[in-house]
Parts: C-alpha cells; structure tokens; sequence
C-alpha cells in the first residue's frame, strides 16, 4: 500500500472548543481539568476522524495548548530562567507564564511562522542554559493515541529550525554549539518514543526551504548524523514545506533519515530533482500534493500524475502522499459552511475534505485509476466547472487590467512639487497631528454592527449609529485640537472583511477559523474570482464625516497588498495578479474619494513586508510588484490630493527602498516600542517624503506623559527635517477604552505644540 499520510491537523476544533476552553481557563472559570478533557476529546476526535478518512500513520504532538515551537521549548528546558520561579518543572503554569507572561516573568516574544500568518513563540537561549528532557506531552499524546489502537507519529519541530527560529540572549551564541547541545535530548526522546513501540517521527525541518548559512548547513548535518543511531528501528521523516529545497536538496538527501517530504503545492518544480536524489541515496520520497495553506479542491488527476511519476521510478513502496505542510492553516471542515452556495462549495476542501483527497490519491496510485474512477471524474468535472465559471471571470475586469499603463502607476509630479502644492492647500502647521484610523470599538458599536448584520436592526437606524459614533469622534478630535481627523471606522469589523464584502470576488465562510495564535483564530476572506468594485465603499462614511468639519478629514483604506497577504487567494493565477485587480478596485474607491472632496487618503499596508518571500532571490520580483499595485491604487489623485499610508510592526532595513517607491506623501510606522530604532532605515536612507513616527504604544492601555512624546519627536526631530514630521500614534486605537485615549491623544497633540513652540523659539 502507498501510505496516506498527515503532518499534523487543527487544533482548535471545528466550533472552537480549544479556545473556549482555553480562555475560560486563563479566566479561572473552569479549572485544569476540564482543559484536559477538552483537549483529548478534540484529540480522539480528529483522530479518529483521520483514521476514518483512510489516513495510515495519523501525527500525535501536533496538538497544543499554544504553539508547537513553545511546546518544543518547554520538552527540551529551553525555558527563560524569569518564567522557571512560576511552578514545578513541567507544569502548565510555567507553560502559560512563557506564553502570556505572568506576575514578574513577561511573556516571551511572539512572531509569524514562516510566510504564514500564524505566529510561535521565539524561543530564547540564555547562557549555560541547560538543556534536558523535561517535559512528557510528546510521550502522553504516543500512548494516548495508542490506547486508541493507533500507533502514531509523533510531531517534533526538528533541532535545526528549532535553533534557527529563536534568539540569542547572551554573547558567544552559536548555532552550531547549541543544536550540538540539543541533539543528545532530541536522541533520549527518539529512543523513549522507539522503546514505547513508536515505529516512525516526524521531525519538522521547514527552514530546509529558506536560505541557509554554511554554519547552520553543517549543523544539520552534524545533528542528522548523530541523532541516526539514537533509536534503531524508529523511522525517521524529514518533514520540509512552504517552498522548495532548492540548493538545500543535496544536504536533504544527504541526512540518514528514511524519507524527505516535499512541498509539490508550493514548489512543484522540484519533483524531478527529489525523485532523482531519493533514488540515489534509497530514501522513501513524501510527497506532499494536498495544499495545505488553501482552501481549493485538488485537481485529483494532475496530482495522481505526480504521484505514479514517483511510484514507477522509486517504486511504490518508497513514496507516500500527504499534505503540502501541515492542515493547521486550513479551516477543518467544509459541510459545517451551510451558507456558502453548492457551487463555491464545489470547488473547495477544508481539513477534513483534504484528508479525503489524500487517501485517494493513495489509493488511485496503488491499485490503479480505475479503483477511483468515480472520483477523479467528479474531481475533472470540479476543475473544468470552476475554470469556466462566469464568477471567475470579469471581462470588463481583464480589460481594465490590460490597459493599464506606466502612467498610471506614477502621480503627475515629483514629490517636492506635490508637497508644495499640499501645503499651500491645507495650510497645516509643523509636527502636524493625525492618527491611523480606527478609534475605541464599543460595546454599542459592535452590537449595533450585530443587529444590523442579524437584521434586528434597519439600515436606517444602523446608519444613524454609525454617524451619531462618527459625529463623536469628530467632535472629539476638533476639542482636542487635531489637524487632521479621521472618521474612526466604527462601521468595520477587521480591515479586510470590511472591504472583501464589498468587492466581487470574495467569498467568506461562517467556521473557517484558523489559528493565528494561542487562542486566536482569523477567519481569511476567500478570494475565488476577478476582483470588481460594484459602487463605492467608504465614501459616504468620509463624506458625511467632512461635512461636519472644516478641518482635513482623511479618508480610510486598506491596501491591495494587505488585503491579498490576509485572505485565501485563488491558485489557478500568479498572486501578482489578483493584487493588481484589487489595486485597480481601491484605485477606484480613490478617485470617487477624491471627487467627494477628500483631500488626504490614507491606504494602510501593514502586510506588505510579511509578504516577502522566504527566499531572498524572490525579495525583487515580490517587491516590484507589491509596490506596483499600491502605486496602481493610489497614483489617480490630483498632486494637490495627500496620499498617506501606514505600516506597523515592520523592520524596515529590508524594504526601505520598496518603501520609498511606493512614494507615498506620508507614512506613518509603529516605532516607539523601539524608542524610535526603526526610524534608522529611513534616516539612513535619506527618505525624501513625510513620516509620522508613532509617539506613542497602542498595545497597552497606559497613558505616556507629553513630556515622554516630546522625548520621542525630539529624537525624530534629530534626524530628520521638522517639515518631514507628522505626529501621530503607533496604530489604530479600536482595541483601547476611550478614557486612555482621550487622555493620550490629549498629550500628543500638546507635545505636538512644544515641539513648534521650540522651532519657532529657535527660528527666532
Ligand atoms: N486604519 C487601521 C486602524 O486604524 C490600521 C490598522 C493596522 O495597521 N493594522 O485600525
Ligand atoms: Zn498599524
């Protein structure tokens, strides 16, 4: 039998349960029982859901409480000494301390996973920390499936990404050193786990596909080698995705493992190469053809041709079929979505479909196509359907896009000129202030968003919510004394449904949750077709906003980049592509703002540098065409008409040239977190256009002194010229409480006027 293989499944559950759990727990409503029940309830569930779709090895350890790369930590006592006083070794006090923080212990830091959107904690390596066994989840989970009549495979995240991914806290760091340091208790697990009766491991090694150093490479080797003998008899699987090997092959099918999975959803271009190198060096060669990062059915036919390429050259006991990666960024299962129609349905497999479509390519490999001709007739039948849709394609749509010309992706002057004609327009002061968009979300706001969507509540008297909330905000910002307002964006739930449900193209789910992190889940737009604007979105809002002011009100978007970089995106087109359509959609929305007498347009772009490919030879292509689409989408406007745009927890040093091509009159970043450290790469740059450094943190619900922003802007105001700076905070403040808002803005705009008071003290 060619084995059906899974590297790992959702966690949550399909309603949730895990979060709910969990936040109940953290909230002291339920205790750590009922947690634990939970979990192996979900556990024997989606065990046996795997089983039941014919998978042969299901994974074990791919569940979590928060996050594998944490939990990988936590076995191996790589905990930060401040969280070790919280509870016993091994307790799930410690674990939760090292994930959220505690009393005196912050939490650990927290970012994305490879090009996902879900996010693990960084581990971090401290001087003489002693690395041992210390933990027993990988080996509970292996007896616990096992006492299900499963003999599972245990997940592990490998010893070299595992390395790769964290950070060093003290002088000396070496890569090589410390995965040398973690190899002989990655070799005590494997043994334990040969000694319960485990006949095969996964262990995950993603950072195969990225770019490697000589150091790192060596160390895998090193770590391969010596891990090889630590468990005879136990199997070992080399677990790679989210790209291709690329010049990491060779090392790959170097390593004494028994078989190397591949990604074929991301890099299927690769496939020759890996069936020659499994050939040569006798390993069995995984081969991932299910996507795990999407939400589309799988072209049966063009993936069991993959598969019966590797099965008559290697032999069919030498391959196995799987997912690309792991299904954890997949929602888990499509029946649940009773609202979306038979034929968007048609196209798409979440979780549970999946598992299905790999069991039949096994199966259709083995015995032959016949055995499920059935099935790869419905599956013919799906991919002809979906490719002729008239829902795909917007003639008017491609059209547009062919026209689109180099014109249209410049503004009609340089920035100096432009910046001229601004200033003689809006007759703002020095250090002028604004802020990034969305103000506290309500309690009222959100019900009266729920009424209106449950449809308790008209479109009048919706409408009248929203502009009695704006009116406020207005009012709010005019007392204060800001320069440029905002309408708050009261009316939107998240910055890309709220325009995904306008546009054509765009489906949405009503369970498609996905992991984001710990207990959050997102719920990703599903763009299936051409992306069209029908009528314009936001412009009533911002009009009926500057109708109650004579200051500048800016109007809200999101940008192309970011609304493409958080949704599932069609497969059957370049992501390039979908991007320019929503560009042309927002460039649209642009110009009828612009023509409802909105004189500055803010197009946020917050995803733009996490979409930067995991190879840095992709950085250049992905760049020109992410810049392209946003200047697509905000080049229409007169040189009169102020272009903003907004970017928060970014590293600028990578993208800064991108950033400046984008040419934006003004940016505003998230920097003073880092006191004003990410400012560097502008300054070293020489940035031409304005900048708004964020003053003040966001996150926190703590209200900073003006005396602490004048600190901040001087710094600012140090490197760059005063006619650059804007003033403005972090972010959006949607997640904040009015009170330390109202506070906090009140001492921006008052350091705003201490640092003109001092530049006119000096011109003096
Ligand atoms: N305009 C959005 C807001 O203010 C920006 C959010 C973001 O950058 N993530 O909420
Ligand atoms: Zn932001």
């Amino acid at each position: 039998m060619i084995p059906a293989i899974n590297l790992g499944f959702p966690r949550m559950g399909a309603a949730r349960e895990l979060k709910k759990a969990l936040e109940s727990f953290w909230q002291g409503k339920t205790d750590e029982k009922f947690l634990l029940e939970t979990a192996a309830g979900l556990r024997k569930r989606h065990w046996d859901l795997q089983k039941d779709a014919g998978i042969r090895a299901v994974p074990c350890n791919d569940f979590s409480f928060y996050d594998q790369v944490l939990d990988t930590a936590f076995l191996l006592g790589c905990v930060p000494q401040r969280h070790r006083a919280v509870g016993a070794e091994g307790s799930l006090a410690v674990y939760f301390s090292m994930a959220r923080g505690s009393k005196d212990a912050p939490a650990m830091e927290m970012t994305k996973w490879f090009d996902t959107n879900y996010h693990y904690i960084v581990p971090e390596f401290e001087k003489d920390m002693l690395f041992r066994l210390s933990g027993d989840k990988v080996f509970a989970e292996y007896e616990e499936a096992k006492a299900q009549g499963l003999n599972a495979v245990p997940v592990l995240v490998g010893p070299v990404t595992f390395v790769l991914l964290g950070k060093a806290k003290h002088e000396g760091f070496s890569v090589k050193d410390t995965v040398a340091k973690l190899v002989p208790v990655y070799a005590e697990i494997l043994k334990k786990l040969a000694e319960m009766g485990a006949a095969e491991v996964q262990l995950d090694e993603p950072c195969l596909v990225t770019d490697l150093s000589e150091e790192a490479r060596a160390a895998c080797k090193a770590a391969y080698e010596a891990l090889a003998g630590a468990a005879p008899g136990l199997g070992i699987r080399l677990a790679t995705y989210f790209g291709a090997l690329g010049d990491n092959a060779g090392l790959a099918f170097s390593l004494p493992v028994d078989s190397v999975h591949v990604d074929l959803c991301r890099a299927p271009e690769q496939l020759e190469a890996c069936i020659d190198a499994a050939g040569k060096t006798g390993k069995a060669l995984s081969l991932g053809l299910v996507d795990g990062r999407n939400v589309w059915r799988n072209d049966l036919s063009a993936s069991l041709a993959l598969l019966e390429k590797a099965a008559a050259k290697l032999g069919k006991d030498r391959v196995r079929v799987g997912p690309g990666c792991s299904l954890l960024h997949v929602p888990v299962d499509l029946e649940l979505e009773e609202s979306l129609d038979a034929e968007l349905k048609g196209w798409m497999a979440f979780a549970k479909q999946k598992l299905a479509e790999i069991a039949l390519l096994a199966r259709g490999a083995h015995e032959g196509r016949d055995a499920i001709a059935m099935e790869l007739a419905a599956s013919d039948a799906a991919q002809a359907a979906r490719k002729s849709s008239p829902r795909i394609h917007n003639a008017e749509v491609e059209k547009r896009l062919a026209a689109v010309s180099s014109a249209m992706l410049a503004r009609t002057s340089p920035f100096a000129a432009r910046a001229e004609a601004q200033r003689a327009g809006f007759g703002l002061p020095v250090f002028p202030t604004t802020s990034i968009g969305s103000f506290p979300q309500t309690p009222a706001i959100r019900e009266a968003r729920a009424g209106f969507k449950a449809g308790s509540l008209d479109a009048a008297a919706y409408e009248a919510a929203m502009k009695k909330e704006i009116a406020e905000v207005v009012r709010f910002q005019e007392e204060i004394g800001m320069d440029v307002l905002v309408h708050g964006e009261a009316e939107r739930n998240d910055m890309v449904e709220y325009f995904g449900e306008q546009l054509q193209g765009f489906a949405f789910s009503k369970h498609g949750w996905v992991q984001s992190y710990g207990s959050r889940c997102v719920k990703p737009p599903i763009i299936y077709g051409d992306v069209a604007r029908p009528r314009p979105m936001t412009v009533a809002w911002s009009a009926y906003a500057q109708s109650l002011t004579r200051k500048i009100m800016k109007g809200m978007l999101t940008g192309p980049v970011t609304i493409l970089q958080w949704s599932f995106v069609r497969d059957d087109q370049p992501r390039a592509a979908t991007c320019r359509q929503i560009a042309l959609a927002i460039r649209d929305e642009v110009a009828d703002l612009e023509k409802a007498g909105i004189r500055v347009i803010q197009i946020d772009e917050p995803a733009i540098r996490e979409g930067l490919p995991l190879r840095r030879a992709g950085w250049a292509a992905y760049l020109k065409w992410a810049v392209e689409a946003f200047r697509l989408s905000s080049c229409t406007v007169k040189d009169a008409t102020q272009i903003h745009t907004h970017m928060c927890y970014s590293e600028f040093n990578d993208i800064i040239e991108a950033v400046a091509a984008m040419d934006a009159d003004v940016i505003s970043i998230e920097t003073s977190r880092s006191q004003m450290e990410l400012l560097d790469a502008f300054v070293n740059y020489k940035y031409p256009n304005e900048i708004g450094p964020g003053v003040y943190d966001i996150h926190s619900p703590r209200v900073p002194a003006a005396q602490e922003m004048v600190a901040l802007l001087e710094k600012a105001r140090g490197v760059l010229k005063p006619e650059q700076i804007w003033v403005n905070p972090d972010c959006g403040l949607k997640t904040r409480g009015w009170p330390e808002v109202k506070a906090a803005l009140a001492h921006m705009v008052q350091a705003a006027e201490t640092m003109r008071a001092r530049e006119t003290a000096a011109a003096a």
